[in-house]
């Protein structure tokens, strides 16, 4: 059996006396694009957060590629992974936030290079060469020198995906990337994704474009109020929902 990328058992997360995670189970295989989707404030952003290390669950485990997110287990005990060690966890993993976040002082190739150089330590004209690869590669080979005030938002977005792709992650964490653009745009976006999804990357994707997620993706799960509701092949869960509260969400998005 292979590993999982993402393993989700009984993951709990609450803020204060909010219980946002209410026990979350799932598992993203290798090389699979994997679509979560469900109203908002049910804890999608939560749960991506919690794999990239920018929230700690409180119950439950959670591993990316077989190592647990955070700690390290001996024996029966659990030990929290060092600042050192938690950086080179989160150096495999790839995030794209509904809004782009470039730095604004940085053209597009500055943006895409500074991780590599910054966080791995490696030498300049390699980071470059990778970068404009990468730009290339998310149809924007002439606009390397552009700043993003002089991108559209689709535009900065896939400068976005091409920064977290400079890390060579082994997972890719979209958090509703189209939801910020304007519709003529979003399908640019899409393109991008779909081409990695075809390179064989690990996704999880947040979003609301059902199309994308019923052409692309290999899985789908439906969260509700903090649990999975329901989960399974995109095509099968999007045209044949058994939950009335899948059904209720999708009537309104599809
Ligand atoms: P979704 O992405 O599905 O819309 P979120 O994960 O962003 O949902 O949020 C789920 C719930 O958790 C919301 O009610 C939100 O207000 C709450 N929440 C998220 N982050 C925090 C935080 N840092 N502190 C307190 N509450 C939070
Ligand atoms: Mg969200």
């Amino acid at each position: 059996m292979t590993t999982p990328m993402v393993k989700a058992e009984g993951v709990h997360k609450s803020f204060g006396a909010a219980h946002i995670l209410k026990g979350i189970d799932l598992e993203v295989a290798p090389r699979e694009v994997f679509c979560l989707v469900g109203p908002s404030g049910s804890g999608k952003s939560t749960f991506l957060r919690c794999i990239n290390h920018l929230e700690q669950i409180n119950a439950g485990r959670l591993s990316v590629d077989g190592q647990l997110v955070g700690y390290r287990q001996k024996g029966d005990k659990l030990y929290e992974l060092k600042d050192s060690e938690v950086a080179l966890q989160r150096r495999d993993i790839g995030m794209v936030f509904q809004r782009f976040n470039l730095f604004p002082h940085m053209t597009a190739i500055e943006n895409v290079m500074e991780a590599p150089i910054q966080v791995k330590g490696e030498a300049k004209a390699v980071a470059r060469a990778r970068a404009e690869k990468l730009l290339d590669r998310v149809g924007l080979g002439d606009k390397t020198k552009n700043y993003p005030s002089q991108l559209s938002g689709g535009q900065q977005q896939r400068v976005a995906i091409a920064r977290a792709l400079a890390m060579e992650p082994k997972l890719m964490l979209f958090d509703e990337p189209t939801s910020a653009l304007d519709p003529e745009l979003v399908g640019d976006v899409l393109d991008v994704m779909r081409g990695l999804a075809e390179d064989g990357m690990t996704m999880i994707v947040v979003t609301h474009e059902m199309g994308f997620a019923r052409e692309v993706g290999d899985a789908l799960v439906f969260m509700d109020d903090g649990v999975v509701v329901e989960s399974g092949h995109p095509r099968d869960v999007l045209t044949n929902p058994q939950q009335d509260r899948t059904k209720a969400f999708l009537s309104k998005v599809l």
